[in-house]
C-alpha cells in the first residue's frame, strides 16, 4: 500500500508561511507531480512528506497512520534528490546496497535485491564501477536503485532530472514512466518542468505561492484550467489573454465583445455576468491563418515582429492593438512566414477560455472523455 493524505498542511519558516494549508489525497500506485514556479513551496511540501522538514500544522497520513512525528526512516518512503548524493569511493553495487547494509540485511537478501534493482535500471554491467565513471543519467539511476531496494510504500523525487542535458532528460523521463508501470508504486515527483509533469503524471498538482491552484489529470489542466494561473502555467508557449466584455448569456454560452467583434463561447454562464469585463484566453496553437468570424470566431490582423522557425512548428510573436502583452501564435512548420508582414489570422470561439475579473474560469463545455477517442488514420 502507498496511500498518502495531506490534511490542511502548513509550513512556516519564522514569520514566512511557505505552505498555506494544502490538502490532497494520493491513491496507492498513483504518479503525482507537484509543479509550479520557483519558490511556490513544492520542495518544502515534499520534504515535509519525507520527514526532512517539521510540519507546522496539519496532518500527514501514510497508509492510515499519522506520520508527523515519525523520522524519515520509519515513514516507508524513499527519496531521490537532484544531486545524486552517491558515495564516490563506493562501487555502484555498494551504493545501491547501502540502505540494506544500514538495516543489517542478510548478505543473500542484499545480493538478490541489488541484482534485481540493477536489472530493472540496466545497471547490471556497471555494478563494480565507481560513480565517477558513470554519466549523469547512470548516476541518477544508481540513486533510484538505492531507493528501489528499500521497497518503500512511496517514492519521492525532488527534481531528479534537473542536472541532466535535454536528451538525457527525455530518455530518463521515459525510463521513469516505465519504472512506475513496472513497480506499480506510489510516486510523488517535484519539478518545475511542465513537459515532465504532462508526460509522467497521472495527476498534476499545480502550486502557486503555497496554495494548490488546481489538481487534475494533465489533459484536464490543459483543456479546463480553473484559473488564469494554471491556464498560463500549463502549455508552451503560454496562453494569450485578451480583454473582452460580456454582452449576454444564453443556452449556447456566454457572448462577449472583443474590439467590436461578437462571439459566443461554450462556457457555463454565471448570474449577473452581463456587462462584466472578462478575459478571453486562447492558446497559441489554436490561432490559425485565415478568417474565422464567419465560423463564429474572431479575426485578427497580426504583424509578427519575431518569427521562430523550429522545423516542426513556426512560432510568431506580435503586438495587438490596445494590448501590452505580446500575442503569440503557433503554425505548422510547413508554414514559412516573414516577420513584419501583416497576416490575416483568427481563432474559433470553441477553442477559447473565459475568466472572470478574479481570474477564475467559467467552466468550458467540453467532454474530455469523448476527446480521448482518437480518430483513425485515413
Ligand atoms: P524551486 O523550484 O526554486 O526549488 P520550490 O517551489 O521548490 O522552488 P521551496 O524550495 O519549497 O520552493 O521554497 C519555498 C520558499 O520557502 C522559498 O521562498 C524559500 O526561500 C523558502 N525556504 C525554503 N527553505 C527554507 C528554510 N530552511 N528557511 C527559510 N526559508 C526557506
Amino acid at each position: 500500500m502507498g496511500q498518502l493524505s495531506l490534511k490542511n498542511v502548513v509550513k512556516t519558516f519564522g514569520n514566512f508561511e511557505v505552505v498555506k494549508g494544502v490538502s490532497l489525497d494520493v491513491t496507492d500506485g498513483e504518479f503525482v507531480v507537484f509543479v509550479g514556479p520557483s519558490g511556490c513551496g513544492k520542495s518544502t511540501l515534499l520534504r515535509m512528506i519525507a520527514g526532512l522538514e517539521h510540519t507546522t500544522a496539519g496532518d500527514i497520513v501514510i497508509d492510515g497512520k499519522r506520520v508527523n512525528d515519525l523520522p524519515p526512516v520509519k515513514r516507508g518512503i524513499a527519496m531521490v534528490f537532484q544531486s545524486y548524493a552517491l558515495y564516490p569511493h563506493m562501487s555502484v553495487y555498494e551504493n545501491i546496497a547501502f540502505p540494506l547494509r544500514v538495516e543489517k540485511a542478510p548478505r543473500d537478501v542484499v545480493e538478490a535485491k541489488v541484482r534485481k534493482a540493477a536489472e530493472i535500471l540496466h545497471l547490471d554491467q556497471r555494478l563494480q564501477q565507481k560513480p565517477g565513471m558513470l554519466s549523469g543519467g547512470q548516476r541518477q539511476r544508481v540513486a533510484i536503485g538505492r531507493a528501489i531496494v528499500r521497497e518503500p510504500q512511496i517514492f519521492l523525487f525532488d527534481e531528479p532530472l534537473s542536472n541532466l542535458d535535454a536528451a538525457l532528460r527525455a530518455d530518463m523521463r521515459i525510463e521513469l514512466t516505465r519504472l512506475h508501470k513496472q513497480l506499480g508504486a506510489t510516486m510523488i515527483y517535484v519539478t518545475h518542468d511542465q513537459i515532465e509533469a504532462m508526460t509522467m503524471a497521472d495527476r498534476i498538482v499545480v502550486l502557486n505561492a503555497g496554495f494548490i491552484a488546481q489538481v487534475g489529470p494533465p489533459l484536464e489542466l490543459y483543456h479546463k484550467p480553473q484559473n488564469t494561473f494554471v491556464a498560463a502555467f500549463i502549455g508552451n508557449p503560454r496562453m494569450n489573454f485578451l480583454p473582452v466584455t460580456c454582452v449576454g448569456a444564453s443556452a449556447a454560452g456566454v457572448e462577449v465583445d472583443y474590439q467590436g467583434q461578437r462571439l459566443t463561447l461554450p462556457v457555463e454562464p454565471r448570474p449577473g455576468i452581463e456587462g462584466a469585463p472578462l478575459t478571453l484566453g486562447i492558446r497559441p496553437e489554436h490561432v490559425a491563418l485565415g478568417p474565422a468570424h464567419a465560423a463564429g470566431g474572431v479575426d485578427l490582423r497580426v504583424t509578427p515582429s519575431v518569427v521562430e522557425q523550429l522545423g516542426q512548428q513556426t512560432i510568431g510573436y506580435s503586438s495587438l492593438p490596445g494590448q501590452e502583452e505580446t500575442f503569440c501564435f503557433v503554425l505548422p512548420g510547413t508554414r514559412v512566414i516573414e516577420d513584419d508582414k501583416p497576416l490575416d489570422m483568427g481563432f474559433l470561439a470553441s477553442d477559447g477560455h473565459l475568466f472572470d475579473a478574479d481570474g477564475q474560469a467559467l467552466e468550458r463545455r467540453i467532454d474530455l472523455a469523448a476527446m480521448s477517442v482518437a480518430p483513425a488514420l485515413g
